[in-house]
């Protein structure tokens, strides 16, 4: 009982970050790997639709970036390739 009224107070930011911990951490973000977006421009539904495209990441890296409004491109989102 204690923890679902802490899981009702918490902010969905909180709660989300507290998801991506529990299944998408391992230091770093296992989604992302820390860049905040990621890239499924490829994914096609099984019909064979193309559904992908660039997104934000769960991580708290990529709730930064959506925040901030920061544009995704192809050529990424404000960490530019090294
Ligand atoms: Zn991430």
């Amino acid at each position: 009982m204690a923890r679902r009224q802490h899981e009702e107070s918490m902010a969905p930011d909180e709660a989300i970050t507290e998801y991506w911990r529990q299944h998408y951490c391992a230091g770093d973000c296992t989604i992302c790997g820390g860049r905040g977006w990621f890239d499924t421009t490829g994914t096609c539904s099984r019909a064979g639709r193309p559904v992908g495209r660039l997104h934000y990441c769960i991580c708290p890296n990529g709730q930064q970036l959506r925040a901030s409004n920061f544009p995704i491109t192809s050529d990424g989102a404000g960490h530019p390739a090294h």
